[in-house]
């Protein structure tokens, strides 16, 4: 699907997928659960799913003659380091711009985990005293016209690499993937499990996978707290990726399943229950998630499990979308494990 267009190569290859029987067990095997390890996808400073994006967005920044990235994203975010892992790899310089997206204040939380990686990495970091919104912000539009200022040639990467042209491309490429890896596996995957924030993940995946009629069996666990402005531009952005690979049909709404059960009590913030989820992954298979957008997921998966949500004998595929260095933010919460 995406033959026609360039890609930059970041990422290792396509990524392992492997099965996670203890947890499987745990939970009364009725279900068999694997993990397609998006967070091992590449060495560019621990990489994760906005590396995967990035693939198809950098090929556009080298022919703007761009000489300086510049997005957002919160304190903690996964993004912004992933884009400044990849402005270091490429020669470009990096420019965040890093807000107050969540209500958490370990006394490290501006110090360590991502935006440590950031710094080390060499990017100009601006600290803006804003709260959470997936939408297009002004701090960011403020940090593109002051490298225009300063002489710079600015490319633009909004929140999450999502509302950009070619920001669901990236995840197209995971549900091909996925098809050939079932192909060699011998089976195929009745559910996709993934953490939905600004979009582009759920919205590419539900492109690739409407190709083989599967859209609906993605089902996502809304992080963001703002289901409803999150849906949206899911469907926005899954719209415009499907006319960009000549889909030949359009994304419906009842393509998009996006459950917003497990978000609370806010964005960034984990819950009791997302806790518990990252210490049951962590003790039964050493996979570690994250309070964030992983630990989230893997709470409502796990949840949806119990539930009896996916029939007996399904074959759950749980997207794990990488983000595990935020959790040196939280150090308070873990200090006993
Ligand atoms: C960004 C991110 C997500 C959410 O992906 P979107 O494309 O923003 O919806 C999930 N998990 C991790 C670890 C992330 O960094």
């Amino acid at each position: 699907m995406l033959e026609k267009f360039e890609r930059y190569p970041l990422t290792f290859g396509p990524t392992p997928i492997e099965k996670l029987g203890r947890l499987s067990a745990h939970l009364g095997g009725g279900v068999e659960i694997y993990a397609k390890r998006e967070d091992c996808n590449s060495g560019l400073a621990f990489g994760g799913n906005k590396v995967r994006k990035l693939e198809y967005i950098v090929p556009d920044a080298i022919k703007a003659n761009a000489d300086t990235l510049v997005t957002i994203g919160g304190v903690q975010s996964n993004h912004t380091r992933q884009v400044a892992a990849v402005a270091a790899k490429i020669g470009m310089k990096c420019r965040l711009v890093q807000e107050s997206w969540v209500p958490f204040q370990d006394a490290v939380y501006d110090r360590v985990g991502n935006i440590l990686m950031s710094r080390v990495m060499g990017a100009e970091i601006e600290l803006v005293d804003e709260g959470f919104d997936i939408g297009i912000r002004e701090s960011w539009e403020r940090a593109l016209e002051d490298v225009k200022a300063k002489g710079g040639n600015p490319y633009p990467i909004p929140a999450g690499a999502s509302v950009h042209k070619y920001g669901g491309l990236g995840f197209v490429g995971f549900a091909e993937e996925v098809r050939a890896q079932e192909a060699d596996l011998g089976f195929k995957f009745d559910y996709v499990v993934v953490c939905t924030v600004t979009g582009s993940t759920h919205a590419g995946m539900l492109v690739g996978f409407a190709k083989d009629g599967r859209a609906h069996r993605v089902i996502g666990i809304d992080a963001s707290g703002t289901l409803e402005q999150t849906r949206a531009q899911v469907m926005e952005i899954a719209q415009g990726t499907a006319d960009l690979v000549e889909l030949g049909r359009d994304i419906a709404d009842d393509d998009l399943v996006l459950i917003g059960d497990y978000a609370y009590p806010a964005y960034g913030v984990p819950s009791e229950e997302t806790n518990d989820a990252i210490r049951l992954a962590a003790r039964m298979e050493g996979m570690m998630t994250d309070p964030v957008y992983e630990g989230k997921s893997m709470q409502g998966m796990i949840d949806l499990i119990r539930k009896g949500y996916f029939p007996a004998g399904s074959k759950v595929l749980y997207a794990h979308l990488g983000g595990v260095p935020a959790i040196n933010g939280y150090s308070y919460i873990y200090r006993n494990g």
